[in-house]
């Protein structure tokens, strides 16, 4: 029985937003756009959000609009997608790694003060595999530096912990609608901020720092100003007619994601280390630690089973190897997941006989 790795949920609804889009004859960032920003806004409870093409963007710009570029620090994570660091040196500052959690995979809040400098300017925590950061203690240790705090939540739109919600403490928070993620157009971001100044500059830098949106450019043309040095990361139309329709079903998704990942729970407990959901995780990635990790791969994808590896520590990969020499041995938390972590399939369209597939396949490895 083939498993896919990730099946998206978009139907009916969505190809009828996209027909309605096609119809209307504006495809790039226009009212879909501005519909989707406030709709998402709506759901996350933060005044303002900025649609991007990506989550990278979404960091990039973040950086960008708060000021933060070369001779300036900021403290990050290892244990996530190359994107939170390449984002960071995007604008030529440099990212200083803190160790995580060994039971979480999260940002060791307990860690960060030790790595502040008089350079230190932001701290970029990801809330890993939907489960949130401890962010009371980030805002604190980032209030008492006065730094500025970027939220990577790729991989948690609905997630809580501590009466927190993401995005409610950090100046900026970035979320993706990659192919894989939890609502999704194939490629698309979004930044959502607080601050009504900040939401201006990011709006203008996601379109090569023009003054105004293709939308009032052309409706009758008026001229536009360049007020920045910005970068062609616009959300277009299509994308967000394709989101649009997912936003009322954010939460449907989330708790059948939670049944998928409570049920993996309930089968792989008593053989698996497994990070498990802190208070209200998004339940993006259920994963599992194994000690001869590519193994254990090779075993389900040789029985259909589509996997994933999220993520090797991004110290150990070539490029960071070569440019910042901090090899094993430097994050031992962060490696430690790194070289065990194994990700399985988790989606709303998942049935119970798949999960009980991959679970005895997975059992079933630990005799082969
Ligand atoms: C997917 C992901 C990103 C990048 O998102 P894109 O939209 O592909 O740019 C960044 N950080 C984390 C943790 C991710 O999982």
């Amino acid at each position: 029985m083939p498993i896919e790795f990730y099946k998206h949920n978009l139907g009916t609804e969505e190809k009828e937003s996209i027909a309605n889009a096609l119809d209307s004859f504006f495809l790039t960032t226009g009212k879909r756009v501005l519909d989707f920003e406030h709709q998402f806004s709506d759901y996350l409870g933060i005044p303002y959000t900025v649609g991007v093409n990506s989550c990278t963007a979404a960091l990039h710009l973040s950086l960008l609009a708060l000021g933060i570029g070369p001779g300036d620090e900021v403290i990050t994570t290892p244990m996530t997608f190359v994107a939170t660091t390449l984002a960071i040196l995007h604008v030529g500052a440099t990212p200083i790694w803190v160790d995580v959690e060994r039971s979480t995979g999260n940002i060791d809040a307990n860690k960060i003060e030790e790595k502040i400098t008089n350079k230190t300017r932001a701290i970029i925590p990801v809330h890993l595999y939907g489960n949130l950061c401890d962010m009371q203690k980030i805002k604190g240790i980032a209030d008492k530096y006065k730094l500025a705090v970027i939220e990577d939540a790729a991989h948690c739109v609905e997630g809580a912990r501590d009466g927190v919600r993401v995005g409610e403490l950090g100046d900026a928070c970035c979320f993706s609608f990659y192919a894989t993620k939890s609502i999704t157009c194939g490629e698309g971001g979004a930044v959502s901020v607080h601050d009504a100044a900040l939401d201006k500059k990011i709006r203008s830098l996601r379109t090569h720092g023009m003054s105004v949106d293709a939308v009032d450019r052309y409706k009758t043309y008026k001229h536009w100003d360049l007020i920045a040095e910005g970068w062609k990361y616009n959300m277009p139309d299509v994308s967000a007619a394709l989101l649009l329709p997912q936003i009322s079903k954010i939460d449907a998704f989330w708790s059948k994601r939670k049944d998928v990942f409570d049920q993996y729970y309930a089968q792989l407990k008593n053989d698996f280390e497994i990070i498990a959901p802190i208070q209200k995780s998004g339940y993006h990635l259920f994963t599992v630690l194994c000690e001869n990790r590519d193994n254990v791969l090779k075993f389900l994808q040789d029985k259909g089973i589509g996997c994933a590896v999220n993520y090797r520590s991004i110290n150990t990969l070539s490029y960071m190897l070569a440019k910042f020499n901090l090899g094993y041995g430097s994050f031992p938390n962060s490696e430690y997941i790194g070289d065990r972590t194994l990700t399985l399939p988790l989606y709303p369209k998942l049935t119970e006989e798949e999960i009980t597939y991959v679970c005895s396949v997975l059992l079933a490895s630990k005799n082969a």
